[in-house]
């Protein structure tokens, strides 16, 4: 048992040492705490930062599947029209020779078109101008001579005054074909002038053998026999003819051929019609 005797007494630290202590203490808890407050803050901004990206991301997530929903369907589209041509490739490659038939038919009656008159089937004017122009040029090289004949129906409105037009584009369909029957060599030509009028190019050909194919074609129409009561010069359709021959130049264009033929063909009406008449008058005059 322990006296009061051996009771140890220990001294009382000094009450300035407590404080010194326990204000140390403070300051410590203070700074902890400022750190504390600096973690929290920082811990604080990381996470808003971390809030905004994700928000962010969210954003970037659904245009992308936006983006992705489009491209598919962008995509069904595009296999759709490769499927369709391929088919289209298919068909076009096992019909090809049908296929180049038929645009080399096309191309041929476009030619034709734009060549042959619709109402005789013989060449148009068109084509006419063109023959006439290549022939011109091809003979003056060769230094060779050309005829025109003009060759114009007679009294032809009183023939469809008379008969009416469908008798008048008959009437000029047999005579169309009957001047083509009547020309030989392969470079001569015969067109649709206009109207009622046939223009006849024969190459390397002088007056005299003009002549003489005007009246084969003027005695051929005759021959035809188609009444026409209404003529005053023939019970039948007739034709006049205005012939012209030049030696073609260079330099020089047809067109004084073509007026010395009309020329010719004036003075045939004006002689009576159911003829041919040479003009002679030179075109460079
Ligand atoms: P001329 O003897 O002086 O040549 O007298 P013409 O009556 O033949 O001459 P005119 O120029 O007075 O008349 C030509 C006629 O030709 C008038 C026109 O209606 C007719 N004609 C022109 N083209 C066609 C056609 O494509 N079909 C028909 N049926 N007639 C046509
Ligand atoms: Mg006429
Ligand atoms: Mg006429």
């Amino acid at each position: 048992m322990e006296t009061e005797a051996h009771k140890l007494v220990y001294p009382e630290p000094p009450i300035s040492t407590n404080v010194e202590a326990l204000r140390q203490e403070i300051q410590e808890l203070k700074s902890q705490n400022n750190s504390l407050k600096t973690q929290l803050a920082a811990k604080i901004t990381q996470e808003e930062q971390l809030s905004k990206a994700n928000s962010c991301l969210q954003t970037e997530i659904i245009d992308r599947q936006q983006t992705e929903t489009a491209l598919r369907f962008l995509l069904d589209r595009l296999l759709r029209e490769k499927n369709d041509l391929e088919i289209l490739l298919d068909t076009t490659t096992s019909h090809s020779d049908t296929i180049e038939a038929i645009m080399y038919d096309k191309a041929l009656s476009l030619a034709r078109e734009v060549t042959i008159d619709g109402l005789t089937q013989i060449s148009n004017r068109r084509a006419f101008d063109q023959r006439l122009s290549n022939e011109w040029q091809r003979l003056a090289r060769e230094e060779s001579p050309i005829s025109l004949l003009l060759c114009d129906v007679d009294f032809f409105k009183r023939y469809n005054d008379r008969y009416g037009h469908p008798a008048g584009d008959d009437c000029l369909r047999a005579v169309a074909k009957t001047i083509e029957a009547c020309i030989r060599r392969p470079a001569d030509m015969v067109a649709r002038y206009g109207g009622e009028e046939f223009a006849i190019i024969l190459p390397n050909t002088q007056q005299e053998g003009a002549t003489f194919m005007a009246e084969q074609i003027c005695q051929a129409v005759s021959s035809l026999k188609i009444l026409h009561e209404s003529s005053h010069v023939s019970d039948y359709v007739s034709v006049s003819i205005g012939i012209a021959s030049v030696f073609p130049e260079r330099r020089v264009s047809p067109r004084g051929l073509i007026e010395a033929a009309d020329r010719g063909l004036y003075l045939a009406k004006n002689n009576g019609r159911n003829c041919v008449i040479f003009s002679s008058k030179s075109f460079k005059d």
